[in-house]
């Protein structure tokens, strides 16, 4: 007799689960996924493709996009031996895990947090040390620092700006952690230019355990083209490089990041009218009855009411699709919904407050 298919396969297979987005990705007002509301300009597309079709579509990219790479060294004004790109920051994920983990490695990770961390350690058989926040979803920093010394992590995750929470930690407590463990320590800066904290990256010369995540997918509105970055001392970056899969950033990603770069003032235009949509929002949601709002340092809110699941098919049902994010630790009946257009909020709010 045969054996069992899942015997043949990786035990860790058994513990983790498919990828999804509850309710889809499609909707008439869809805040449900952390984008930006503001997709590039045509002209800036039509300049993109004209470049693209240009480009020999029948040879392989660079083994790494180093035309973007360098621009993006450039752009943050670092060497350009410190940085390295991957098609979406999820692919680095992947890439900086696999350099870090295996059975008998310990990695740290905050709780309630992005949940493709936890995924991932679980696949590479590694042990995932959970440090819960406080029940107002603020980080423990001091539990993060005792929890790293007392289990031997070899290994931390922070993402901070959080999500699924919206909340930061503060600059001092990310430099203590880098400074008092001895793990590499990855701090995931994707919403980073929503935040009233300072980005790591000031520090990278200084600490070797430090890396640095950045994603294009939010404040420069490219989730479709799958941009991603690590920064890091370069003997550290040789290292976490040696797992990444070859070839994985196409042409088009590479040119688009460039003249994205080059208009960067479409990325501080669209940051700056989020922020004041996001306070809008907040004291607005504020002054409805039946609803706790908390603060946000990203381009989302967390909203907690009675019944999560009635709110979200009530929203559903007018055409807005948000995230039910109450099955997280600490986050029972809470709702995740991104800043849109002007409009598209005065909808949930509008909605919300008839419920
Ligand atoms: N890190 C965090 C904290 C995120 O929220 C996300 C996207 N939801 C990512 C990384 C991955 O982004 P991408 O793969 O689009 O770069």
């Amino acid at each position: 007799m045969k054996r069992d298919i899942r015997d043949l396969l990786n035990p860790a297979l058994q513990r983790i689960e498919v990828y999804k987005v509850e309710g889809g990705q499609e909707a008439e007002i869809k805040l449900n996924q952390n984008e930006s509301p503001f997709d590039l300009p045509l002209w800036l597309k039509e300049t993109i493709l004209d470049e693209f079709l240009r480009e020999p579509w029948n040879r392989y990219p660079d083994i790494l996009p180093f035309r973007a790479m360098d621009a993006y060294a450039d752009f943050l004004g670092i060497p350009r031996d410190c940085v390295i790109m991957s098609n979406g920051s999820n692919e680095m994920l992947y890439t900086i895990f696999m350099a870090c983990l295996g059975p008998g490695k310990k990695i740290l990770v905050p709780e309630p947090s992005f949940s493709l961390y936890e995924k991932i350690a679980l696949l590479l058989q590694a042990e995932v040390v959970r440090v819960p926040m406080h029940p107002g979803l603020d980080f423990d920093a001091g539990a993060i620092i005792e929890t790293a010394r007392s289990r031997q992590v070899d290994f931390i995750v922070l993402s901070t700006p959080n999500n699924p929470t919206g909340k930061s930690l503060a600059y001092d407590d990310v430099c203590r952690i880098v400074r008092e463990s001895d793990a590499i320590v990855l701090v995931d800066e994707a919403y980073i230019e929503f935040s009233r904290e300072k980005s790591l990256l000031g520090l990278i010369g200084e600490f070797p355990n430090l890396v640095v995540l950045r994603t294009m997918s939010k404040a420069l509105a490219l989730a479709g083209m799958r941009i991603g970055f690590a920064i890091a001392d370069p003997e550290l970056l040789g290292e976490l490089a040696k797992p990444k899969i070859p070839f994985s950033s196409s042409r088009l990603a590479e040119i688009t990041l460039q003249h994205v770069l080059k208009h960067y003032y479409l990325v501080t235009d669209a940051v700056a009218y989020i922020l004041g949509e996001r306070d809008r929002l907040y004291s607005e949601l504020e002054g409805i009855a039946g609803i706790e709002v908390f603060a946000s340092d990203t381009n989302f809110l967390i909203i907690r009411v009675d019944d999560a699941a009635a709110v979200f098919r009530a929203l559903s049902g007018s055409g807005i699709l948000v995230r039910n994010v109450s099955g997280y630790p600490l986050m029972k009946n809470c709702l995740r919904f991104n800043v849109g257009l002007r409009d598209e909020n005065d909808r949930i709010l509008d909605k919300l407050r008839k419920l």
